[in-house]
């Protein structure tokens, strides 16, 4: 029998949110890409994002101020030299968005120059996030998505799930390194062997773990689960950040409502209309989001209130219209309208702070394999996320992984094994995938959302240990399927999620137990590392 075509090229991208694209573009006119996406091309968080990119650009802003907030907010635990690298290629990234044709926002900066418009989101001193109106990141991955469909270095796989990285095991002066993955056509049915010379994770984060999340169904942890089972430590993946503000109606499926609406002056309020968060922090609602979405699950849990209320109705609706057209016509559509009464909102899971653990080129412990963008533990966000440094943080180290890319001449593998599904079977019992599936996301929210206890945390890990042995078998026995491949990464991701809980014995930025409700004072701040 033939044996079947292997595809191969010079970098193979997994993944097509801001991080993926933006490699990709960076490195095509050079080397040759494969990107692959298990949805269409445009999809992801990328799309999603409202709120804008965090960069130094008014002349009253600074890099100092930009690093101190983000230093702030990460509660100890970022790393400076990151920090810094990110914060000074800030403008340098937003430019080369400008100059690929994103169509920000324009605007006057401070000093009457005229520039782009410029918000402010919680725990920035100042001004500082560029966006477009309020669908930025729409703006980022449509503008680049269809550079890189133009673009004929780069060969794109849109329904094809990456299921498992391939390494060759460290020998004599060799290191461990990878030189591929299997790949599922999801139309097909049919799992291929990508091989390339270098290996990109640009998968996103694993916020779907939770059964209340404002990310979209892609988001579930699949690059922080086959770099694990490749190898690679995970980082700080205690730190989950909610969301304070997603719409609270049955069929808006956690509908984000952007933090910029604090910024410009919204209110949070209870269902007698009084307001509540100056008794949590002096900065009222722009206090950060961890210190926000607590105070809201406090005031839920204490009133038994199914929700809260944010009201920017003060404003005039010509402003409300210009600067949330999106926010404002999709609550319109659930029949809220914004410019004349609060709106109801509730917190949900929305960024993965933690995950693979790279250097500041975005290389992993795995010799040829990179992570970027959410699925990565750069040391930027420490405890936790400052608002818009996320898309910040795709654009700095696509950047950054690109050029070291660049500069390394790894040879192209040659052809690797096929995947054996010779002893499988389809599935008659899909039902497990969706009944595991919906356990795991509510025993997370449960147990292990805003607020922990180490009782609620270990009742979590004897949960999630069945399920792992369950699909694990289901796994060996059933042909691959996107639902299983995701249940598997999720069910894996949990895990490392819980394990990592566990072992934060204090109360740090996102993470918050009752137990240990303090930061521990006898001890500087440490990462929570662990290695497979
Ligand atoms: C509603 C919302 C609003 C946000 N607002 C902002 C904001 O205003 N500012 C900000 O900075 N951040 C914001 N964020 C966070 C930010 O959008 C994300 O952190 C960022 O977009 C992540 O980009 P990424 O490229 O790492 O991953 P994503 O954009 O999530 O893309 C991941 C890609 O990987 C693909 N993929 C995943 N697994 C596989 C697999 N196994 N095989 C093949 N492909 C795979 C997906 O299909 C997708 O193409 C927001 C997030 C959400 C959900």
């Amino acid at each position: 029998m033939p044996r079947p075509v292997q595809q191969h090229s010079d970098v193979l991208v997994i993944g097509s949110g801001a991080a993926g694209l933006s490699l990709a573009l960076r490195l095509a006119d050079t080397h040759s890409i494969s990107l692959i996406s298990k949805g269409p091309l445009l999809d992801g968080c990328t799309l999603w994002a409202q709120g804008g990119i965090a960069a130094v650009l008014d002349p009253a802003d600074s890099v100092c101020a930009h690093i101190k907030d983000t230093l702030d907010a990460g509660a100890g635990l970022c790393n400076s030299d990151v920090v810094r690298h990110v914060v000074e290629q800030s403008a340098a990234c937003i430019h080369w968005l400008i100059a690929r044709g994103v169509p920000f926002t324009s605007g006057q900066y401070s000093d009457g120059r005229d520039g782009y418009h410029l918000t402010r989101e919680g725990g920035h001193s100042h001004r500082r996030i560029i966006h477009a109106a309020d669908a930025t990141g729409q703006a980022v991955e449509t503008t680049l998505g269809e550079q890189v469909r133009r673009h004929s270095n780069i060969r794109i796989f849109e329904r094809h799930n990456a299921l498992d990285l391939i390494t060759a095991h460290a020998s004599d002066n060799v290191p461990h390194r990878c030189l591929g993955a299997y790949v599922l056509d999801r139309d097909s049915g049919h799992v291929g062997v990508f091989r390339a010379r270098q290996i990109v994770l640009a998968t996103g984060g694993a916020s779907k773990v939770y059964l209340y999340t404002s990310n979209p169904d892609s988001a579930s942890g699949d690059g922080i689960a086959m770099g694990w089972r490749a190898g690679c430590r995970v980082a700080d993946l205690e730190f989950n950040q909610f969301h304070p503000t997603c719409l609270y109606h049955p069929k808006a499926k956690s509908f984000l409502i952007t933090e910029a609406i604090r910024g410009e002056g919204g209110q949070l309020r209870l269902a007698d209309g009084h307001r509540f968060m100056d008794r949590f922090d002096p900065r009222g609602e722009l206090a950060p989001r961890d210190i926000v979405a607590r105070a809201i699950d406090h005031e839920m849990k204490r009133t038994g209130a199914d929700c809260v209320y944010l009201d920017i109705s003060h404003k005039p609706i010509s402003f409300i219209k210009a600067h949330f057209p999106t926010v404002y016509e999709r609550c319109l559509a659930f029949g809220h309208d914004l410019s004349r009464e609060s709106i109801p909102v509730v917190p949900a899971a929305h960024y993965t702070c933690g995950g693979l653990v790279t250097n500041i080129h975005g290389g992993t412990d795995v010799e040829g394999l990179y992570a970027i963008g959410e699925v990565a533990s750069t040391g930027l966000h420490g405890a936790n996320r400052m608002a818009s440094n996320s898309l910040l943080e795709c654009l700095v180290f696509a950047k950054s992984a690109s050029e070291h890319i660049r500069d390394q001449h790894r040879p192209l593998p040659g052809p690797l094994p096929e995947w054996d599904e010779s002893r499988v079977t389809d599935s008659d019992e899909e039902v497990v995938v969706s009944h595991n599936w919906d356990e795991l996301r509510r025993f997370m929210w449960d147990y292990v959302g805003i607020v922990r206890t180490t009782k609620r945390l270990q009742r979590a890990k004897n949960r999630v240990d069945l399920l792992q042995r369950e699909i694990q078998e289901y796994y060996g026995n059933f042909r691959v399927t996107s639902d299983l491949l995701e249940l598997r990464n999720l069910a894996q991701v949990a895990e490392l999620i819980i394990r990592s809980a566990l072992l934060r014995r204090e109360s740090r930025g996102l993470h918050y137990t009752l137990d240990y409700p303090e930061a521990d004072a006898t001890s500087a701040a440490l990462h929570t590392v662990l290695t497979p």
